[in-house]
């Protein structure tokens, strides 16, 4: 906020989302949620269930629109404001999960160039207190919908990848893809620090995982497409080899935190069948050796 003072942008997008339903400006998805485990690891899989006339319409508009949704003028009805770095805050218009927000840049930045330290400040700032889950999709290859760069958060209810990452040695699971990973501590979601300690693990973890061979440099066009997680505890990078499992099962960030989002029943009954996590291996590099 330009005067310094500080939101809580969770107690307005509860508010906000009360008034874009009732206006016919925001499309939530319905879901059926299952469980399922594969090689010991929980997901939680979301099944859409019908989908109606204007959500549908709504839908195909969104994703066939030459114009970029996240360029100004925003609407209105979605945007929860501003953060101290500029960033503009809005509703996710399409949510699968309750209180889904975006982070998005002020101006028009590509999807595809990395983070600098103030997208990390932003996001944290949204964050606040809340236990939740940070994710970006970094280009289309990762599941990204949109080219205007936007961070997405959750608060996580429950989130299978708490759970994921107590396993294996030290805290770290042997997950079957390329990963790379970082415990965080509390300056990590510090005002004033955030945004510098996020970055600087986020940039050796760029370097690890193997998306960068080069210095990351904020703004810069990556080198290779890749999912990034962030909780209070954990950041992880995940490079990725393409955007669709069998199936054409999308896959984006939220897979990679044991949550998938199934088209229709023979999704999920593919899913149930393969096993989820080697459906996740299926669109990334094999791990290091
Ligand atoms: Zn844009």
């Amino acid at each position: 906020m330009p005067d310094g003072a500080d939101v809580n942008f969770w107690a307005q997008a509860h508010e906000q989302t009360s008034l874009a339903l009732r206006e016919g400006a925001l499309f939530p998805l319905q879901t059926t949620e299952k469980g399922h485990v594969d090689q010991g690891y929980s997901f939680r899989l979301l099944t859409i269930t019908a989908m109606s006339e204007p959500q549908l319409a709504a839908l195909i508009q969104a994703f066939t629109s030459a114009d970029c949704p996240f360029c100004p003028p925003l609407d209105p009805k979605l945007t929860l404001g501003e953060t101290r770095t500029g960033h503009q805050v809005i509703l996710n218009k399409f949510p699968v999960l309750e209180s889904h927000l975006l982070v998005i840049s002020s101006q028009h930045q590509d999807q595809e160039s990395y983070l600098g330290v103030e997208d990390f400040a932003a996001a944290t700032e949204v964050l606040g207190d809340e236990d939740g889950l940070i994710f970006f999709n970094a280009g289309r290859q990762a599941g990204a919908s949109q080219p205007h760069r936007h961070i997405q958060i959750v608060k996580t209810g429950r989130l299978p990848l708490h759970e994921w990452l107590g396993k294996g040695p030290y805290g770290q699971p042997r997950l079957p893809y390329r990963h790379a990973l970082a415990p965080l501590d509390a300056a990590a979601f510090q005002e004033g620090s955030a945004g510098p300690v996020l970055f600087a693990t986020y940039a050796r973890l760029l370097t690890e995982s193997g998306v960068a061979h080069t210095p990351v440099s904020p703004g810069i066009i990556q080198e290779a497409p890749y999912n990034l997680l962030l909780t209070r505890q954990w950041m992880i990078i995940v490079p990725r080899l393409s955007a669709q499992a069998a199936m054409d099962i999308p896959i984006n960030a939220l897979g990679f935190a044991g949550i998938i989002l199934l088209r229709d029943e023979s999704q999920e009954q593919l899913v149930c069948s393969q096993g989820a996590l080697s459906l996740l291996a299926a669109t990334c590099f094999a791990p290091s050796p």
